[in-house]
């Protein structure tokens, strides 16, 4: 995100030197409203990623065990937000997943708001239609109070939502009793097993305190990753286009062919898994291809919000883990392939190609290691999510 005088890099060499002039508006915001900017935080370059491992700079590591990776991208934002011993709240991204995988890895909290809630205005973009800004913090009452600051609309970004911003704080406290809670069944198979136990245990919680519970199913989520994987690199290649030497990013003395020298300021200015996103993307939108990858992803998209619609009918959130596992060790990361590591997302795409909100709250540890627990609501039904992540919260 754009910090007036603060070198800005998304966590990509490309952008080694860029220092903005401006604030992004969530970050002017937060100024405004008496915060203290202390840094920026690693993240994956340009969020491509889930485990803070695509940076061209540094690596953040686990509190909670160095050798773990924080998740995803916005991973320095967890990892300094659970590390930090005074009160501290981080501004965070999320495309398709970049705030619940920190927040779940970190014991934190992550508030993903709804598309189009927060400003994108300053925010270097991934994926347009599904960029959004968030928060990560320590505990819910903080969220709900950053959001409170940076939610409303923004003249200067013309999909943000047309209203102002509420005090979020007041869901706090609520009582839950009567609130309808749904559990997909198609996100409790395939888990880690300790996972599993303490989201389920959370739930139990919730219960206790008169949460309705009943199991529900979203069969179409297993297109999720698919379509949420055509859709973000579609947009990110065509996003990336813009670095190629000459207006924005690296650049270097200009010399033999335009197209020599693009690509060899975007061979070296960009990472493995920029480039492996910028040929896929650009190959699924491509004539010929764009019917059966690109067209096919958006369709997908529309059932995926027909299914979830449906289900708000019936339930006011549904609970999910935040991620399918455990924090990972660096060194099994290093032995997954591109696919395996998308497929770690199945939580997370499906709400966010959706635009809904989502909250991460920690459910507690196992191993001495933390999980989240994912709630996720209709379209600006952030409210509910900060009631529920509140009435479940074990505060340390
Ligand atoms: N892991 C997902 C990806 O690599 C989500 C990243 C994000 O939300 N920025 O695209």
């Amino acid at each position: 995100m754009c910090t007036e005088g603060i070198r800005t890099t998304a966590g990509s060499k490309i952008l080694e030197t860029y220092v903005p002039n401006f604030d992004a508006t969530a970050v002017a915001k937060a100024k405004t409203a008496g915060g203290m900017i202390l840094g920026k935080t690693a993240q994956d370059e340009f969020g491509f990623g889930t485990f803070s491992t695509n940076c061209a700079y540094q690596v953040p590591k686990n509190p909670y065990d160095p050798e773990r990776t924080c998740g995803g991208s916005s991973g320095g934002a967890g990892c300094a937000t659970a590390a930090a011993d005074f009160p501290h709240i981080a501004i965070a991204e999320s495309t398709g997943g970049s705030i619940t995988a920190p927040a779940a890895f970190t014991g934190t909290v992550g508030l993903t708001p709804t598309y189009g809630r927060v400003s994108r205005y300053g925010l270097i973009d991934y994926s347009n239609s599904m960029d959004k800004v968030g928060v990560i913090s320590k505990e819910v009452y903080d969220s709900a109070l950053m959001l409170s600051v940076i939610a409303g609309h923004d003249p200067l970004d013309s999909t943000s939502y047309n209203k102002g911003s509420e005090d979020f704080t007041k869901y706090i406290g609520k009582d839950v009793k009567g609130m309808k809670i749904g559990v997909p069944k198609e996100y409790f198979s395939g888990i880690d097993g300790n996972v599993k136990k303490l989201v389920e245990d959370a739930i139990a919680r919730l219960e206790g305190r008169g949460a309705e519970i009943s199991e529900i199913s979203l069969p179409s989520t297993k297109y999720a990753i698919a379509a949420y994987y055509i859709i973000a690199m579609g947009e990110a290649s065509t996003n990336l286009a813009k670095y190629c030497g000459m207006r924005y990013g690296k650049q270097d003395k200009i010399s033999g062919e335009f197209s020599e020298y693009f690509s060899s300021i975007r061979s070296s200015g960009f990472g493995e898994e920029a480039k492996r996103r910028i040929i896929l993307g650009t190959y699924m939108r491509a004539a010929g291809f764009r019917d059966a990858y690109y067209m096919k992803a958006l369709k997908v998209r529309s059932l995926l919000i027909k299914e979830f619609k449906v289900a708000f009918k019936n339930v006011d959130a549904i609970a999910t883990p935040s991620m399918p596992m455990l924090p990972p060790r660096f060194d099994d990361i290093a032995k997954l392939s591109p696919l395996e590591i998308y497929n770690m997302d199945k939580m997370t795409t499906a709400p966010n190609l959706c635009g809904f909100p989502t909250i991460s709250m920690p459910v507690g540890t196992s191993q001495g290691l933390p999980a989240g627990m994912q709630l996720i609501a209709d379209h600006f039904m952030e409210g509910r999510l900060i009631s529920l992540a509140a009435a479940a919260e074990v505060i340390k």
